[in-house]
């Protein structure tokens, strides 16, 4: 749809490597309220079956989000909602054509991303939109609102999930931490060549998605892996270590995100109540629960790391 706006698109997706460095706009990680990939887990969990069927009556844009819509609004009349899914940090939404005989996109949908301030709410009566409220799908099953006083996160239409634009982001993202085909051993192999610290290598999201900065310091810790260790040092061993670590890590905060989704807005969302049980992150110059050591904090890709130096060895 729209040759045009597709174009635009593009232009804006290669422009992605100028924006800022989120820390450079928090002034630091702590308490990021950034959703990662457990708050994007929770809340597809929480719409796909509500949203399933739903037919779209309308849609309505705030302001410029990260990438234009690249559809009118008007095309997404009487489109029917398929199963959200997740890919990364992107939740995907199916949107097909009400009449079966109607050729244009009928594998079209919308690609959403939360950016580092979006929340995501289905509600029967939500009220006009406020300030920070951008995209409103109207629906036979409520008010879908993505609310992002930022702007980062992007609600943006494909023809296709396997066409662009949709395709073009997705192709950057690395293995699905949950994906069996992401085994200990293919693990190792990627790591190998990398020159970075396997916090850097974790947190740049390649290799593997959804690693964000709390659930790397604190699987790092769980592996018992020191998170200055070049990627190429890590053993096999080490590499099974560190995925079971990482997996427990994000499944405990996917468990804990389903009773934090409604406070979302105005918490810290998963990461937040996940931080209240942290074993390093967060607790520099506190006493490790394992050894009794100072938990410390260094500075690695310019985000914070918090570790304990007896506990996780190089
Ligand atoms: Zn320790």
């Amino acid at each position: 749809m729209g040759q045009k706006d597709g174009e635009k698109w593009t232009a804006a997706v290669d422009s992605q490597p100028t924006l800022p460095k989120p820390d450079s706009l928090q002034g630091g990680d702590h308490n990021s309220p950034m959703p990662e990939l457990p708050e994007v887990e929770v809340t597809r969990a929480s719409l796909a079956d509500r949203l399933l069927g739903a037919e779209v009556r309308g849609a309505r844009l705030g302001k410029p989000l990260r990438w234009p819509l690249g559809v009118a609004t008007a095309q997404l009349v009487g489109r029917r909602a398929g199963l959200l899914q997740r890919r990364g940090k992107y939740l995907w939404l199916p949107l097909r054509p009400a009449a079966p005989s109607d050729e244009v996109a009928p594998e079209g949908g919308l690609l959403l991303h939360l950016g580092m301030s979006g929340s995501l709410n289905l509600a029967d009566a939500p009220g006009p939109a406020g300030v920070h409220d951008h995209f409103d799908l109207d629906t036979s099953r409520g008010l879908l609102r993505l609310t992002d006083p930022r702007r980062f996160g992007a609600v943006v239409w494909s023809d296709a999930l396997h066409s662009d634009p949709a395709a073009r982001l997705l192709s950057r993202l690395g293995a699905e931490p949950f994906d069996a085909a992401l085994t200990p051993l293919r693990l190792h192999a990627a790591l190998q060549g990398r020159k970075t610290s396997i916090k850097a290598a974790l947190l740049a999201g390649d290799i593997v998605v959804g690693a964000g900065n709390i659930y790397v310091s604190e699987a790092l810790f769980r592996a018992g892996i020191n998170p200055r260790l070049r990627c190429e040092q890590l053993s096999r061993p080490r590499c099974e270590r560190l995925l079971a670590a990482l997996r427990l890590t994000l499944a405990r905060a996917i468990e804990l995100g389903g009773s934090t989704l409604r406070d979302f807005k105005d918490a810290h969302g998963v990461a937040g109540a996940f931080q209240q049980e942290a074993l390093v992150y967060g607790r520099e110059g506190q006493a490790c629960g394992r050894c009794g050591g100072l938990v410390r904090r260094i500075v690695q890709a310019q985000r914070s790391t918090y570790f304990c130096a007896n506990c996780q060895r190089r």
